[in-house]
């Protein structure tokens, strides 16, 4: 039988969404399966069950990676890996994540059942502590490309509990940590499917999102300066008001974020004194910018400088990190599996960082997005129809069938 024809069998993809939404349901209707949690636990276990059952090999790593493999028709190439994760933020909900593991063992089985290899071995990835919850985000990810910071360790989680407390407690050994690394190379391609988390795809009714790239971001502190002084008498054309100041910046950030065709958003406002008696004397500001490409984020930072300067406020960049290109083969691959599973696509950045971020680091990787209703995630909320989940996945088999013949 010709690969191009496979489906994925969407009804057990719903079963396996639909068992998995039975762990670490709230009350409220939200999802708890926060990392290393004993419900995150749970649900690692059974989706290895049905990695198992869809015909892999697997193994949990020393950092409670569970990797899932299918051997190819050559299993000493490299392997192409699909990835993503089951952890969930406190009262999250039962895609994010979830759909891009399930997929990946739905794709397998496909192969499994009609009895076909690729020529690249696969692995499916469930990577453990994605979610934020975690130190950081992205724990097993970080660790298995050699980006995890022992400084982490010593973070408070939960309620008393040092990060390295809580993974000792659930049995990882810190010392194993790096035995897992993998080099540059050692991985052939890594494609993640995952909701879109924007509202694009549900509220054009497109099937398919192909990733070509995850906007980078830059975070910047800045301190405007006035003259604190009594509201009521002193003279409008008198004041050294730092908030005005501020203001003025805050729609500088938007207007400059359009005119550049990127995000910028002003996070925080903290206004010293801060009574409403008070003109402001100084306020500290941060804000973001998103794009994908660099040279354009550039061009709006050095904008946005010479305007604080004219403000005479202070500016500085805290955190800085560079857009993610998606492999232009693997892009390519994709678009055509979802031609062949005749689903509508279109190609569109990613505005969030996932487990790909870090995959980057060692091999060539692009994404998928399905839609989710009205791009809520990170809530109960959260929902794909059954349709739009098994879509998603017919177009990853197709994506990753054609990406084969390719690498
Ligand atoms: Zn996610």
């Amino acid at each position: 039988m010709n690969p191009e024809t496979f489906t994925v069998d969407g009804d057990r993809l719903t079963f396996e969404l639909a068992e998995l939404g039975k762990i670490g349901l709230g009350d409220d209707g939200g999802y708890y399966r926060e990392a290393f949690s004993q419900a995150d636990l749970d649900g690692r276990t059974l989706v290895e069950g049905f990695m198992e059952e869809a015909g892999m090999t697997v193994t949990r790593d020393a950092a409670f990676n569970t990797v899932g493999r299918y051997a190819g028709e050559n299993d000493f190439l490299p392997p192409i890996v699909i990835g993503s994760h089951t952890d969930t933020v406190p009262c999250g909900g039962n895609y994010d994540g979830v759909l891009g593991v399930l997929s990946g063992i739905a794709l397998v089985r496909a192969l499994h059942s009609n009895g076909t290899r690729l020529k690249h071995p696969l692995e499916v990835i469930n990577f453990s502590g994605e979610e934020a919850v975690s130190p950081g985000g992205t724990f097993g990810s970080r660790v298995m490309t050699g980006h995890f910071e022992e400084g982490l360790l010593d973070q408070i989680v939960y309620s008393d509990e040092t990060f390295r407390e809580l993974l000792e407690r659930v049995g990882i050994i810190i010392e194993n940590l790096s035995t897992i690394e993998r080099k540059k190379g050692s991985v052939a391609a890594y494609v993640e499917l995952h909701i879109e988390q924007g509202g694009n795809l549900d509220a054009d009714g497109i099937s398919v999102g192909v990733v070509d790239g995850i906007v980078g971001f830059r975070r910047y502190r800045l301190v405007f300066s006035g003259r604190a002084n009594h509201a009521g008498t002193t003279p409008m054309d008198r004041r050294d008001d730092a908030l005005v100041k501020a203001a003025r910046f805050v729609v500088g950030v938007k207007e400059t974020a359009e005119k550049f065709g990127i995000v910028g958003t002003v996070g925080t406002l903290e206004v010293t004194p801060g009574a409403p008696n008070v003109i402001p004397g100084s306020v500290e500001l941060s804000f973001e910018m998103r794009g994908l490409d660099d040279s354009v984020i550039d061009q709006a930072q050095e904008r946005l400088t010479s305007f604080s300067r004219e403000l005479d406020a202070s500016f500085e960049k805290f955190s800085h990190k560079p857009p993610i290109i998606s492999n232009k083969v693997i892009v390519a691959a994709l678009q055509e599996g979802c031609r062949r599973a005749q689903l509508e696509y279109v190609v569109m950045p990613s505005g969030a960082g996932h487990d790909a971020n870090l995959m980057a680091t060692i091999c060539p990787v692009a994404m998928l997005f399905v839609p989710n209703k009205d791009g809520i995630s990170h809530s109960k909320e959260e929902y794909c129809t059954p349709e739009a989940c098994v879509n998603g996945a017919n177009a990853l088999l197709q994506g990753i069938i054609e990406l084969d013949l390719k690498i």
